[in-house]
């Protein structure tokens, strides 16, 4: 099966404690080609972001307070098109659980992730960035027949 990302995606930028000055640097450095897209974040990065950047900016939940879980739930909903994730991989998190489902559903939705800054870097100088992109997900309909659901 196939989705179609637009040019203008939908972000989704997240950073533990640690690693909050580094994204508020990485979007300073980025803020044109930021621009064009809508971006989101989790509540205390997108509340940071929104100061630094000065665009708009919504925000879900602090992380540990369900923000990871509403970013995931976008994503099933289609509505998230790539994340900008630095998390910390020196500290536990109280939430853990909720950041390994977030990875997990962006796995399952082939949902661009970029956990480092050299990740980010290459993910938004990417062309497919600005332009369409038709992303391959699994076929899930033999799953939705076999647990009589609809998508
Ligand atoms: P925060 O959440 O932006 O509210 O700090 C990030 C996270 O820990 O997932």
């Amino acid at each position: 099966m196939q989705l179609k990302n637009p040019a203008q995606k939908h972000i989704a930028l997240v950073a533990h404690d640690n690693k909050k000055k580094d994204l508020l640097d990485w979007v300073k450095l980025n803020r044109e080609a930021l621009t064009m897209h809508v971006l989101y974040a989790t509540g205390t990065t997108g509340h940071l972001l929104g100061d630094a950047l000065g665009l708009p900016v919504t925000r879900f939940q602090s992380g540990p307070l369900g923000g990871d879980q509403q970013i995931g739930a976008k994503i099933a909903e289609g509505a998230i098109d790539c994340i900008v994730f630095f998390w910390d991989p020196l500290e536990p998190q109280p939430h853990d659980p909720d950041v390994k489902a977030l990875l997990r559903i962006a796995a399952v939705w082939n949902i661009p992730v970029a956990c480092n800054w050299a990740t980010a870097d290459f993910m938004i100088t990417s062309p497919l960035m600005a332009a369409e992109y038709v992303r391959n997900v699994p076929d899930f309909k033999e799953h939705l027949e076999r647990f009589g659901t609809k998508g």
